[in-house]
C-alpha cells in the first residue's frame, strides 16, 4: 500500500509544472527598444535569457539597425516584430517631422534593408509640430506600405493623423501623453484603427497596489485595444525587466482572466500575427 504522505507528495510534484505555468502566463511585449549603445552592455544572450524567463513569446522591438534585429531573431526564442527606429537613426528625436525629404529617406532605408519591418517608430511629437512635412510623408508611407506607426505624442497629433489618413494604423505609446481613462476611451472609440501600449503606466493604473476603478472599467469595455510593454530604452531598464513586468502583472492579476490574457498576450498576437 502506498503511504498517504508519499502519495500527496507525488501529487504535489505532478502539479508543480502546471502551477508554474499559470503563475507566469505568456506575454506579448509591445514596447521594447534595442539599440547599439544598449547592446554593448546588455547582449543578445542577456536579452534572450530575460525574455525567456519572463515568458515573453512575442515582442515589438524597435531598433535602428538591421544587424541587431537579425541577431535577435537568431538568438532568441521570442517572436520578434521589428519596427524601424528612424528618428534614432537620423539623430532627431524631437524634430524629425521637419526633415523635408523624410518620406524618401525612410523609403530608401526600407528598400535597402534585408529585414521585413512591420512598423516604424517610436516617433516623439508635440501638438505644435503636427503640421510638419515629415509627419504627412510618414503617414503616406505607412499607408502605402501597410506599416504600423508607434507615436509617442499629444492627442492633437492623433486627431490630425486620422483626419488626413483615416486608414493608417497607429500604436499610441503609453496610452498617450494624457493617459486619463475618459480621454483614452474617447480616442479609442473615435479612432478604431488605433491601439495602445500601456508601458510606463503601472503607477497610474495600479496606485498603492490596487487597480484604479476607471482603468478597470476601461479595460473591461475595450479589452481588445490594449497591450502591455516594458519600454527598454536603456540597458538599466533591460536589467530591471523582471521587476517592471511584475509591476504590470500585479494589476493584470486583478482583471478577469480573459481580459488579462487579451491585454498580456492575445491582442499582440492578433494585431501582429506571425507571417
Ligand atoms: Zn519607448
Amino acid at each position: 500500500m502506498q503511504h498517504p504522505v508519499r502519495r500527496s507528495l507525488l501529487a504535489l510534484v505532478l502539479a508543480l509544472p502546471f502551477a508554474a505555468a499559470s503563475a507566469e502566463p505568456r506575454i506579448f511585449d509591445a514596447h521594447l527598444h534595442y539599440r547599439p549603445a544598449v547592446a554593448e552592455h546588455f547582449g543578445i544572450s542577456d536579452v534572450a535569457r530575460t525574455l525567456a524567463s519572463n515568458e515573453v513569446r512575442g515582442a515589438i522591438v524597435m531598433s535602428p539597425e538591421d544587424n541587431l534585429i537579425r541577431r535577435l531573431k537568431a538568438g532568441t526564442d521570442t517572436r520578434i516584430v521589428p519596427f524601424l527606429e528612424v528618428s534614432q537613426r537620423l539623430g532627431k528625436k524631437m524634430d524629425w517631422m521637419h526633415v523635408e525629404d523624410l518620406g524618401e529617406r525612410i523609403a530608401r532605408m526600407l528598400d535597402d534593408s534585408e529585414v521585413k519591418w512591420h512598423g516604424l517608430g517610436e516617433f516623439h511629437i508635440l501638438a505644435d509640430d503636427r503640421f510638419g512635412p515629415g509627419l504627412e510623408q510618414l503617414l503616406d508611407l505607412a499607408v502605402a506600405r501597410d506599416l504600423t506607426i508607434m507615436i509617442h505624442g499629444d492627442p492633437a497629433v492623433i486627431d490630425h493623423a486620422y483626419a488626413t489618413h483615416p486608414e493608417v494604423r497607429i500604436l499610441w505609446a503609453h496610452a498617450g501623453s494624457y493617459a486619463y481613462p475618459p480621454l483614452v476611451q474617447d480616442y479609442l472609440e473615435r479612432h478604431p484603427r488605433m491601439n495602445m501600449d500601456l508601458s510606463m503606466r503601472n503607477p497610474r493604473i495600479n496606485p498603492e497596489g490596487q487597480i484604479d476603478d476607471d482603468w478597470f472599467e476601461l479595460f473591461l469595455t475595450h479589452p481588445d485595444r490594449f497591450m502591455i510593454g516594458v519600454d527598454t530604452f536603456t540597458a538599466t531598464r533591460w536589467a530591471q525587466y523582471t521587476r517592471l513586468k511584475d509591476e504590470t502583472r500585479a494589476w493584470l492579476a486583478q482583471l478577469p482572466e480573459d481580459v488579462a490574457r487579451a491585454i498580456a498576450f492575445e491582442n499582440g498576437e492578433r494585431l501582429f500575427p506571425a507571417q
